[in-house]
């Protein structure tokens, strides 16, 4: 904002070289779209996060994000793979979710600027259920994947916010659920994500059950 200002002080001053005040102008507009980025990411960050949890079909909403982000795939060449079994069950909030799977279906993309292979996959064993995001792209060094999830870390220059990641592990908590990274410079990185598994006849009802037995 600062910057901004500055330029456009500069453009209104008497006498201002006529020739400049288009480059200047244009430099302004760029750092607006910059700040409009930060905002938009800064407001999803900060939107309070409701405790209202519905059973959610985890397949169901990873398909939907897939289908948002395929143009993005498309113009990086890059292809998504999406293997699960139909239904997998959670409890959790659907925005929080969609936010999250498209946090890091983006980064994941973005990290694959020359084509590469991202693929989703969902399992699940006897109380959890989990998602691996895995991609062929830049990767990590020792020192980023430390500093991942801190506020504003990127290193997409002006075209990141680094608030993606933040948002994407206080959403991912805020359902009980964990998420794991394991990443290799030029070769590629998996994200793992882990929820508890939403049971037919837990709590409540198995509490019944046990009285009624
Ligand atoms: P932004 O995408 O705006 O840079 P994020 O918080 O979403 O901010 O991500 C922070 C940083 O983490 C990225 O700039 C990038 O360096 C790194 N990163 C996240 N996901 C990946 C990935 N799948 N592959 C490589 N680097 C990643
Ligand atoms: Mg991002």
């Amino acid at each position: 904002m600062t910057a901004i200002k500055g330029f456009l002080q500069l453009i209104i001053t008497d006498g201002f070289d006529e020739k400049k005040k288009k480059e200047y102008a244009l430099i302004a507009v760029s750092e607006i779209d910059r700040a409009e980025r930060i905002i938009r990411d800064f407001l999803t960050y900060a939107k309070p996060v409701s405790n209202k949890k519905d059973k959610i079909n985890l397949a169901e909403e990873i398909y939907k994000i897939v289908e948002i982000i395929e143009p993005l795939a498309h113009l990086n060449t890059v292809e998504i793979y999406f293997d699960s079994q139909p239904s997998c069950f959670m409890l959790g909030e659907k925005a929080s979710i969609h936010q999250c799977l498209l946090n890091l279906f983006k980064n994941s993309i973005e990290a694959m600027e020359n084509g590469g292979v991202l693929s989703i996959c969902t399992y699940q064993d006897d109380s959890n259920l989990y998602v691996d995001i895995k991609d062929t792209g830049i990767g990590m060094s020792e020192v980023q994947l430390k500093r991942l999830g801190k506020p504003f870390f990127s290193t997409k220059g002006d075209k990141g916010t680094g608030l993606g990641m933040m948002t994407t592990f206080t959403l991912i908590k805020s359902m009980n659920g964990s998420i794991d990274v394991s990443s290799k410079l030029g070769a590629g990185t998996t994200f793992t994500l882990s929820f508890p598994l939403f049971e037919q006849g837990t709590g409540k009802e198995l509490a019944l059950m046990k009285q009624l037995i």
